[in-house]
């Protein structure tokens, strides 16, 4: 693969998470540890769209970039990973579900938890937090009809582009579920990134609209952050992941009900 990029995807840090984002989180001191791994790569840290304009030729690409982003704009995000990232100068990408937000709508499927507010997102924006959209509600964009997703799509840019005072460039994929069908109307709300989990290192050969993101898991440990950062230790996504992801879509359109919905990402 040329130039192997690393894109993290964190959700929750904290060392006292909600039992449903348990596996998904990692405490405060995990994190450091990660961000020190970051650190000892010598990689140049980027924001999602600050790497989109390398990609596209809008500002140099450097040679070896890491990204940092965050899914779903959980209330530790200010009180824990910020605090890590802004003592190391690390930029990074929140990507908020704006309908979750605790001072919002309140239209979110997301499980209860202690979330972000609509005001906290500027002052994170000045700190060196490059915010993304994750759709209003986090439902599975892949399983609902056209003029839904783009509710979801045009709700949430609607709502950080009031917060923050500006269009967000970014997105990314609830669930990490997209289909073409989607990424196309993503393209069509404005947004000219967008992020998805492939659980394989991205590359320039990655569409914009469908970077691969490796998750971190509540057991992900620093030496396999190290190897992800070496550009090894993360296989690229074989024709086998992709047989199998699609086997996983039908099984959640044949279960899609009210209580099937699971989970963030
Ligand atoms: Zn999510």
């Amino acid at each position: 693969m040329m130039n192997p990029v690393p894109i993290l995807l964190y959700h929750s840090v904290t060392a006292d998470p909600a039992g449903w984002i348990a596996p998904y989180a990692v405490s405060p001191a995990t994190f450091a540890a990660h961000l020190d791994a970051v650190v000892a790569s010598g990689r140049e840290p980027l924001t999602v769209s600050q790497y989109l304009d390398g990609l596209t030729g809008a500002a140099p690409l450097p040679a070896r970039p890491v990204l940092i982003t965050v899914d779903d704009g959980f209330a530790d995000f200010a009180g824990n990973a910020l605090p890590a990232l802004a003592g190391r100068n690390l930029p990074s990408t929140l990507y908020v579900t704006t309908g979750a937000l605790a001072d919002g709508p309140h239209d979110s499927v997301l499980p209860p938890a202690a979330m972000l507010r609509t005001t906290d997102l500027a002052g994170l924006e000045a700190a060196g937090v490059e915010i993304g959209a994750h759709s209003h509600t986090h439902r599975q964009l892949d399983l609902l009809p056209a003029r839904d997703v783009a509710a979801e799509l045009s709700s949430s840019g609607d709502l950080l582009a009031q917060a923050l005072g500006h269009r967000v460039r970014s997105f990314a994929y609830p669930h990490s579920y997209w289909r073409a069908r989607v990424r196309r109307l993503v393209a069509e709300a404005g947004f000219d990134s967008a992020c998805a989990v492939g659980n394989a290192l991205s590359s320039s050969r990655d569409h914009p609209l469908s970077l691969s993101r490796l998750m971190v898991m509540a057991g992900t440990d620093a030496a396999t952050v190290a190897g992800w950062l070496d550009g090894s230790g993360a296989h690229a996504i074989t024709r086998k992941h992709r047989v199998l992801a699609c086997g996983w879509r039908q099984y959640r359109r044949a279960r899609q009900a009210p209580r099937g919905l699971r989970w963030p990402r």
